[in-house]
């Protein structure tokens, strides 16, 4: 009918504005690094934030000792303890715990949101075993993972420049966060220092060269997006510090606010900008990243639904609302291996409250997040794509095989498995088949985590 074929072309509509071919890619990777050397000359030269991260060493594996970590970036933040054992033991034992963070602190007061913190971590200190704290004049040091974007002052100090992914706490912007969870510390009676304060790509950074010395970069694929990567001290014009003694710092990219007339953008993805928190911001994050992309699917169903009549005459109550299709379920349904794709036909009941969907109806759905996914996919490997070619890693040196292995993590990358192998065959196409058996993917299990405590060893006050 003239309905199936309005949907038909909205969709056509959407996916040519979502085009990647490859030659687009390499222009979005290109102006990647062009925005990597601005951002480097200067406070402000470039949307790319390019953040000194103050680490100029990373892990070599020495690290001994008991240290706590706490992991604050998404919804859930985590408390951890890791015992270190040195060259020999390594990681001699891990563990950990997973709060979920209650939906009014993120737009609350920091203090609120400090305290729930502060407490949290008290709880799992307590269960701390007799012995393993091995002296009592010694303070308990923790590594900080707080994945927002902060200026920082020095490795245990930074100030919020704003908060992304949901967030929105106005009293805390501009405040050291260190200082804030420091005094929520205080408040509560809990004696422990930070030692290191880093976001999660830093940590998966540490936490990948901890297990790998050829780690140079490392990005996170979950709720958010960003990446950081070993950058020559040298080759920073904005750093007027003191050359480090590695030569290298860690550079926190903030990519997730990269933007570049390259970048495919369609009307959804400025309606969906326009109505975010933060409008005109994070702009490569809201079509990459977790949070968005099943939002994105929404919207365009939406549309068919307005449009199109997609779901009959009315338009399904539940579709109205923003971020109720949340990405898991899109990547639920994109991946669905039953032929007559009930899954899809259950998320849309579940979640939609739309019933009695035809096979058809639910092949174009599938097909629609394979537009988003694979649209986030290609850019995100453009990305890393535009880091390599900073670093120089792009291209085969003469008689050289050096490795070059990146550090992903994040919710997205770990289980939308069609995300994942696109992203990774794409970074194989943009490099060609040469260059990519030389570079390395590779998945850092709560490198996070583990390399803020890592951190935290290796800026110990009592080395
Ligand atoms: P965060 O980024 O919040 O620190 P994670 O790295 O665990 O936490 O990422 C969580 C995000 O990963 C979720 O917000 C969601 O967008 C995405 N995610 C989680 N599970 C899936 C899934 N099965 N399929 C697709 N995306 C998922
Ligand atoms: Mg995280």
């Amino acid at each position: 009918s003239g309905k199936w074929a309005q949907a038909q072309s909205i969709l056509k509509d959407f996916e040519e504005k979502c085009g990647t071919p490859i030659s687009k890619l390499k222009q979005v990777a290109d102006a990647m690094t062009v925005e990597m050397h601005a951002g480097l000359a200067s406070e402000g030269g470039s949307k790319l934030k390019m953040i000194i991260s103050y680490v100029d060493n990373l892990p070599t594996g020495d690290e001994k000792g008991l240290f706590y970590a706490l992991d604050l970036g998404g919804t859930n933040f985590r408390v951890l303890r890791v015992h270190l054992g040195g060259k020999e033991h390594r990681v001699v034992k891990q563990e950990f715990e997973e709060v979920s963070i209650p939906p009014h602190l993120m737009t609350g007061s920091s203090d609120a949101l400090f305290d729930y913190i502060a407490e949290a971590l008290a709880k799992f200190v307590a269960t701390e075993s007799e012995g393993l704290h091995f002296s009592p004049d010694r303070q308990r040091e923790l590594g900080f993972t707080f994945s927002f974007p902060v200026r920082q002052t020095s490795i245990s100090s930074g100030t919020l420049i704003k908060w992304t992914k949901g967030f929105l706490i106005e009293d805390a912007v501009g405040q050291d966060v260190v200082g804030e969870l420091t005094k929520a510390m205080e408040r509560i009676g809990l004696d422990m220092r930070v030692t290191a304060l880093v976001n999660d790509t830093i940590g998966t950074l540490a936490g990948g060269r901890y297990n790998n010395p050829d780690v140079v970069a490392a990005v996170i694929l979950g709720t958010g997006t960003n990446a950081a990567y070993v950058e020559r001290a040298h080759a920073i014009p904005k750093w007027h510090g003191l050359l480090p003694k590695s030569g290298d710092m860690v550079i926190n990219m903030e990519w997730g606010n990269f933007r570049s007339s390259h970048l495919p953008i369609s009307e959804y993805d400025q309606a969906l900008d326009t109505e975010s928190l933060n409008p005109g911001e994070q702009i490569f994050e809201k079509l990459i990243s977790g949070m968005y992309l099943g939002e994105v699917v929404r919207r365009v169903l939406y549309k068919m639904a307005d449009e199109a009549a997609f779901f009959g005459d009315t338009i399904p109550e539940k579709l109205k609302i923003p971020f109720i299709l949340r990405t898991p379920h899109m990547s639920a349904m994109h991946q669905d291996t039953t032929p007559d794709l009930k899954i899809v036909a259950t998320k849309l009941k579940d979640i939609l409250e739309i019933s009695n969907t035809s096979l058809k109806m639910r092949k174009v759905i599938v097909e629609l997040c394979d537009i988003v996914a694979t649209r986030g996919a290609r850019l995100s490997a453009a990305g890393i794509a535009g880091i390599l070619k900073k670093i120089g890693r792009d291209t085969l040196k003469d008689g050289e095989k050096q490795k070059s292995v990146v550090s992903l993590d994040g919710g997205l990358y770990e289980h939308y498995t069609k995300f994942r192998t696109c992203m990774e065959n794409t970074l194989t196409e943009l490099l060609g088949e040469e260059v990519s058996e030389n570079i390395i993917i590779e998945h850092s299990n709560d490198g996070s985590g583990i390399g803020a405590a890592l951190l935290a060893a290796s800026h110990s006050q009592y080395i």
